[in-house]
Protein backbone atom coordinates (compact mmCIF):
# COMPACT_ATOMS: atom_id res chain seq x y z
CA UNK A 1 0.00 0.00 0.00
CA UNK A 2 1.15 4.15 -0.84
CA UNK A 3 1.45 6.23 1.91
CA UNK A 4 -1.27 8.13 -0.14
CA UNK A 5 -3.49 5.24 -0.51
CA UNK A 6 -3.08 4.52 3.94
CA UNK A 7 -3.80 8.37 4.20
CA UNK A 8 -6.93 8.48 1.84
CA UNK A 9 -8.53 5.22 3.43
CA UNK A 10 -8.23 6.33 7.09
CA UNK A 11 -9.58 9.54 6.82
CA UNK A 12 -12.56 8.15 4.65
CA UNK A 13 -12.81 6.04 7.68
CA UNK A 14 -12.30 8.62 10.46
CA UNK A 15 -14.76 11.11 8.46
CA UNK A 16 -11.79 13.72 7.96
CA UNK A 17 -11.10 16.08 5.27
CA UNK A 18 -7.14 16.42 6.00
CA UNK A 19 -4.61 14.92 8.13
CA UNK A 20 -3.71 17.09 11.48
CA UNK A 21 -1.25 15.07 13.65
CA UNK A 22 -0.08 16.25 16.41
CA UNK A 23 0.98 13.11 18.86
CA UNK A 24 2.75 9.79 17.98
CA UNK A 25 2.06 7.51 20.48
CA UNK A 26 5.05 5.02 20.72
CA UNK A 27 5.56 1.61 21.55
CA UNK A 28 8.58 0.66 23.70
CA UNK A 29 9.65 -2.77 23.37
CA UNK A 30 10.28 -3.57 19.60
CA UNK A 31 9.81 0.20 18.62
CA UNK A 32 12.71 1.87 21.28
CA UNK A 33 14.74 -1.50 22.06
CA UNK A 34 15.04 -4.43 20.58
CA UNK A 35 14.13 -6.48 23.81
CA UNK A 36 11.57 -8.97 22.30
CA UNK A 37 14.16 -11.79 21.67
CA UNK A 38 15.04 -11.69 25.25
CA UNK A 39 11.55 -11.12 26.20
CA UNK A 40 10.67 -14.09 24.75
CA UNK A 41 13.39 -16.54 25.76
CA UNK A 42 12.90 -15.31 29.76
CA UNK A 43 9.40 -16.35 29.01
CA UNK A 44 10.05 -19.64 28.00
CA UNK A 45 12.20 -20.15 30.95
CA UNK A 46 9.49 -18.70 33.35
CA UNK A 47 7.24 -21.65 32.17
CA UNK A 48 9.61 -24.63 32.20
CA UNK A 49 10.44 -23.56 35.57
CA UNK A 50 6.87 -23.78 36.24
CA UNK A 51 6.40 -27.16 34.03
CA UNK A 52 3.75 -25.01 32.17
CA UNK A 53 4.07 -25.88 27.88
CA UNK A 54 4.42 -23.34 25.40
CA UNK A 55 6.82 -22.08 22.54
CA UNK A 56 8.75 -19.09 22.47
CA UNK A 57 7.09 -17.82 19.19
CA UNK A 58 3.61 -17.41 21.15
CA UNK A 59 4.79 -14.91 23.26
CA UNK A 60 5.71 -12.98 20.31
CA UNK A 61 1.92 -13.06 19.72
CA UNK A 62 0.83 -11.76 23.42
CA UNK A 63 3.50 -8.60 23.12
CA UNK A 64 1.35 -5.73 24.26
CA UNK A 65 -0.49 -7.74 26.67
CA UNK A 66 0.84 -6.51 30.49
CA UNK A 67 2.97 -8.69 32.16
CA UNK A 68 0.23 -9.94 35.28
CA UNK A 69 -1.96 -10.47 32.14
CA UNK A 70 0.42 -12.86 30.16
CA UNK A 71 1.10 -14.87 33.59
CA UNK A 72 -2.86 -15.29 34.51
CA UNK A 73 -3.17 -16.83 31.13
CA UNK A 74 -0.53 -19.26 30.65
CA UNK A 75 -1.17 -20.17 34.40
CA UNK A 76 -4.59 -20.74 33.71
CA UNK A 77 -4.09 -22.03 30.42
CA UNK A 78 -1.23 -24.53 30.68
CA UNK A 79 -1.30 -25.60 34.46
CA UNK A 80 -5.42 -25.11 35.01
CA UNK A 81 -4.35 -22.49 38.16
CA UNK A 82 -6.43 -19.56 38.69
CA UNK A 83 -4.01 -17.03 40.61
CA UNK A 84 -4.54 -13.38 42.17
CA UNK A 85 -3.18 -10.45 40.39
CA UNK A 86 -0.43 -10.43 43.52
CA UNK A 87 0.71 -13.93 42.55
CA UNK A 88 0.83 -13.11 39.04
CA UNK A 89 3.07 -9.74 39.84
CA UNK A 90 5.39 -11.82 42.39
CA UNK A 91 6.12 -14.84 39.44
CA UNK A 92 6.14 -11.60 36.94
CA UNK A 93 9.05 -10.43 38.91
CA UNK A 94 11.18 -13.62 38.36
CA UNK A 95 10.53 -13.09 34.90
CA UNK A 96 12.40 -10.04 35.10
CA UNK A 97 15.08 -11.51 36.74
CA UNK A 98 15.88 -14.03 33.76
CA UNK A 99 15.12 -10.89 31.30
CA UNK A 100 17.84 -8.87 33.09
CA UNK A 101 20.34 -11.97 33.26
CA UNK A 102 20.04 -12.21 29.34
CA UNK A 103 22.09 -8.94 29.08
CA UNK A 104 21.88 -6.01 27.12
CA UNK A 105 19.50 -5.02 24.21
CA UNK A 106 19.66 -2.26 22.11
CA UNK A 107 17.86 0.71 20.79
CA UNK A 108 16.12 -0.40 17.40
CA UNK A 109 18.04 0.96 14.03
CA UNK A 110 16.72 3.98 12.97
CA UNK A 111 14.38 5.14 15.94
CA UNK A 112 16.75 7.73 16.39
CA UNK A 113 16.21 9.42 12.98
CA UNK A 114 12.22 8.96 14.04
CA UNK A 115 11.99 10.70 16.87
CA UNK A 116 14.10 13.87 15.00
CA UNK A 117 11.77 13.56 12.79
CA UNK A 118 8.72 13.95 14.97
CA UNK A 119 10.36 16.25 16.68
CA UNK A 120 10.95 18.93 13.62
CA UNK A 121 7.18 18.92 13.19
CA UNK A 122 6.20 19.39 16.43
CA UNK A 123 4.93 15.95 17.06
CA UNK A 124 4.31 15.32 20.91
CA UNK A 125 6.77 11.94 21.78
CA UNK A 126 4.68 10.00 24.17
CA UNK A 127 5.56 6.59 25.11
CA UNK A 128 2.42 4.09 25.61
CA UNK A 129 3.63 0.71 26.58
CA UNK A 130 1.92 -2.95 28.31
CA UNK A 131 5.06 -3.41 30.02
CA UNK A 132 5.59 -3.37 33.62
CA UNK A 133 9.34 -3.89 33.70
CA UNK A 134 11.01 -1.64 35.44
CA UNK A 135 14.85 -1.78 33.99
CA UNK A 136 13.13 -0.79 30.61
CA UNK A 137 10.75 1.70 31.68
CA UNK A 138 13.92 3.09 33.27
CA UNK A 139 16.32 3.62 29.84
CA UNK A 140 13.37 4.85 27.78
CA UNK A 141 14.51 8.22 30.26
CA UNK A 142 17.89 7.46 29.81
CA UNK A 143 18.41 6.92 26.12
CA UNK A 144 15.48 8.72 25.02
CA UNK A 145 16.46 11.83 27.23
CA UNK A 146 14.50 14.89 25.57
CA UNK A 147 13.28 12.73 22.74
CA UNK A 148 10.08 11.92 24.93
CA UNK A 149 7.42 13.99 26.94
CA UNK A 150 7.60 13.03 30.65
CA UNK A 151 3.81 12.00 30.36
CA UNK A 152 3.64 8.30 29.71
CA UNK A 153 1.07 5.37 30.02
CA UNK A 154 2.36 1.74 31.30
CA UNK A 155 1.14 -1.47 31.95
CA UNK A 156 0.80 0.07 35.60
CA UNK A 157 -1.54 2.72 34.58
CA UNK A 158 -4.21 0.31 32.72
CA UNK A 159 -6.31 -2.17 33.70
CA UNK A 160 -6.45 -3.84 30.70
CA UNK A 161 -3.36 -3.96 28.47
CA UNK A 162 -3.27 -4.37 24.50
CA UNK A 163 -5.51 -5.36 22.58
CA UNK A 164 -7.79 -3.43 24.74
CA UNK A 165 -8.22 0.50 23.01
CA UNK A 166 -7.61 1.55 27.02
CA UNK A 167 -3.89 2.14 26.86
CA UNK A 168 -3.47 4.23 23.63
CA UNK A 169 -7.60 5.85 24.47
CA UNK A 170 -5.08 6.75 28.03
CA UNK A 171 -2.39 8.17 25.82
CA UNK A 172 -4.87 10.48 23.50
CA UNK A 173 -6.46 11.30 26.68
CA UNK A 174 -2.98 12.08 28.27
CA UNK A 175 -1.92 14.48 25.28
CA UNK A 176 -4.76 16.45 25.58
CA UNK A 177 -5.76 15.31 21.90
CA UNK A 178 -8.29 13.79 19.59
CA UNK A 179 -7.97 10.06 18.40
CA UNK A 180 -7.61 11.54 14.55
CA UNK A 181 -4.53 13.87 15.55
CA UNK A 182 -2.47 10.24 17.16
CA UNK A 183 -0.43 8.54 15.03
CA UNK A 184 0.67 4.99 16.53
CA UNK A 185 3.97 3.38 16.04
CA UNK A 186 3.68 -0.52 16.77
CA UNK A 187 5.53 -3.72 16.07
CA UNK A 188 3.34 -6.48 17.89
CA UNK A 189 -0.38 -7.31 16.06
CA UNK A 190 -2.08 -6.86 19.72
CA UNK A 191 -0.58 -3.45 19.89
CA UNK A 192 -2.00 -2.28 16.55
CA UNK A 193 -5.14 -4.05 17.37
CA UNK A 194 -5.28 -1.59 20.66
CA UNK A 195 -4.15 1.40 18.28
CA UNK A 196 -6.75 0.75 15.80
CA UNK A 197 -9.82 0.80 18.09
CA UNK A 198 -8.96 3.87 19.65
CA UNK A 199 -9.26 5.21 16.53
CA UNK A 200 -5.64 6.53 15.85
CA UNK A 201 -3.54 6.28 12.83
CA UNK A 202 -1.59 2.86 13.28
CA UNK A 203 1.76 2.50 11.39
CA UNK A 204 3.60 -1.19 12.59
CA UNK A 205 6.96 -1.32 11.67
CA UNK A 206 8.20 -4.60 11.09
CA UNK A 207 11.18 -5.30 13.52
CA UNK A 208 10.52 -9.02 14.32
CA UNK A 209 8.97 -12.31 12.92
CA UNK A 210 5.42 -11.06 12.03
CA UNK A 211 4.86 -10.84 8.44
CA UNK A 212 3.16 -7.91 6.60
CA UNK A 213 -0.12 -9.62 5.92
CA UNK A 214 -0.64 -10.66 10.03
CA UNK A 215 -0.08 -6.73 11.09
CA UNK A 216 -2.48 -5.68 8.21
CA UNK A 217 -4.79 -8.40 9.47
CA UNK A 218 -4.40 -6.67 13.20
CA UNK A 219 -5.83 -3.40 11.53
CA UNK A 220 -2.73 -1.35 10.98
CA UNK A 221 -2.89 1.54 8.64
CA UNK A 222 0.25 1.16 6.90
CA UNK A 223 3.10 -1.35 7.31
CA UNK A 224 6.80 -0.60 6.94
CA UNK A 225 9.49 -2.56 6.65
CA UNK A 226 11.99 -0.75 8.74
CA UNK A 227 12.32 2.80 10.89
CA UNK A 228 14.57 4.15 8.34
CA UNK A 229 11.26 3.43 6.24
CA UNK A 230 9.21 5.23 8.94
CA UNK A 231 11.62 7.76 9.32
CA UNK A 232 11.55 8.74 5.30
CA UNK A 233 7.76 8.42 5.36
CA UNK A 234 6.71 10.68 8.73
CA UNK A 235 7.09 14.18 6.52
CA UNK A 236 3.98 13.02 4.31
CA UNK A 237 2.19 11.67 6.75
CA UNK A 238 2.49 14.69 8.85
CA UNK A 239 2.19 17.31 6.80
CA UNK A 240 -0.01 17.16 3.58
CA UNK A 241 1.67 20.23 1.97
CA UNK A 242 5.34 18.19 1.76
MG1 LIG B 1 6.02 -3.72 20.94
Amino acid sequence: MTIQDAISNYLRHSGCKQQYFTTALIDCDGVLFDTMKNHTRAWVKLMKKNGIKCSRDEFYLYEGMTGVEIVKKKFLEGAGKVITDDEARAIYGVKGRYFLELGETHKIAGIDQVMEVLKDYGIERIVVTGSQQPSVLDRIDREFAGMVSEKRITGNDVRHGKPSPEPYMKGIEKAGAKANQCIVIENAPLGVQSGHAAGCFTIAVMTGPISEKDLYKAGADLVLPNMIALAEALPQILNPGD
